[in-house]
């Protein structure tokens, strides 16, 4: 069984021991209509009109975290380890095999934005799940064997590396200048108006100050806002869409792989009594990252929240010691 370990030197959590499956739907598409009985039985499905389903959320049929472990934690010495407990949900985006976000229409993204809406307050709701992770891959650069449009959505016992990163500084520079970090960048780029892409009332689209990927794009609302999930507001949601829906059909002119992630609050009801929650409504901002992946960046680095290996490192060593040199 895989579990999650904690690198003390860097602060990385791994997971190791999961065992990737070979793609063995050749020819045929699981995520297409017709063939839901491929998929593990669905949690949520939202309907047209007509009763097909426009988008479908079921778990995914190999898990990277489990949602029937129990935390379990336990020390090795120095070292810190714990079960993969959480879950690992797939959500199929569109029934159209190869529709892309740049082709989807505004009433695609609605109800795809209501099924991440309800997947994130849902899954918080368990207290063991500290953070709710959507992201999408799209591209076999960006990682994604599997045409059809689909992202993830990840419940995990830990904070991924770059959201506490994101959390760290935001915290500091909320406690030195009582403001928050990403309301101060939102205001900064719009006075130097270099970086935008696009803006509407609600929503500004710009290249991050030090981006990592060439042509990586940031979407932040203008207001501020720790919970992607609190997004309940129609004209918003509309304004979103429409920020959203732009920036793709940009980000598809120039790429075809990038990874989409959001990045929302961790779930409050965790950290309830130990940490300074109301601290977190306060510097916290949910933004999307959009990063393009192209042959040079995807070869020197791979912006993952947490690395996932197939082989443990004792098994690793093992090999390597019976390899006879
Ligand atoms: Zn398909
Ligand atoms: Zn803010
Ligand atoms: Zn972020």
């Amino acid at each position: 069984m895989a579990e999650i370990r904690k690198d003390p030197v860097s602060g990385n959590w791994c997971v190791v021991g999961y065992t990737f499956l070979k793609n063995t739907f050749v020819g045929i598409c699981p995520f297409c209509p017709g063939n839901e009985g491929m998929t593990p039985p669905v949690i949520k499905e939202i309907k047209n009109k007509d009763g097909s389903w426009a988008v479908r959320c079921f778990p995914a049929s190999n898990p990277i975290f489990i949602i029937e472990a129990g935390e379990n934690k336990k020390a090795e010495g120095l070292y810190d380890k714990m079960d993969n407990v959480g879950a690992h949900e797939i959500i199929v985006e569109n029934p159209v095999h190869n529709k892309t976000m740049s082709s989807f229409t505004i009433e695609d993204y609605k109800v795809l934005l209501e099924l991440y809406l309800y997947r994130i307050t849902d899954l918080k709701k368990d207290k063991r799940f500290k953070y709710i992770l959507i992201f999408k891959n799209h591209g076999e650069l960006a990682g994604s064997y599997i045409f059809h449009p689909h992202s993830h959505a990840l419940a995990t016992p830990i904070i991924p590396q770059r959201l506490e990163l994101e959390l760290y500084h935001s915290k500091l520079h909320f406690q030195k200048k009582d403001r928050c970090l990403f309301c101060d960048i939102v205001s900064q780029e719009i006075r130097q108006n270099k970086r935008v892409v696009s803006i509407n009332n609600s929503f500004i689209a710009f290249c991050p100050f030090a981006s990592r990927f060439p042509f990586e794009v940031w979407i932040m609302p203008r207001f501020h806002s720790a919970h992607f999930e609190h997004l309940n507001e129609d004209a918003i949601k509309m304004e979103f869409i429409s920020i959203m829906l732009g920036v793709m059909k940009r980000i598809e002119r120039l790429t075809n792989a990038y990874t989409i992630v959001i990045h929302t609050s961790p779930n409050i009801r965790t950290f309830q009594g130990q940490f300074d929650n109301l601290l977190i409504d306060d510097h916290f901002h949910w933004h999307i990252e959009i990063l393009p992946r192209d042959q040079r960046s995807s070869k020197y680095k791979r912006e993952d929240e947490f690395y996932v290996v197939p082989t443990t490192p004792e098994e690793s060593a093992g090999i390597l010691r019976s390899e006879r040199v």
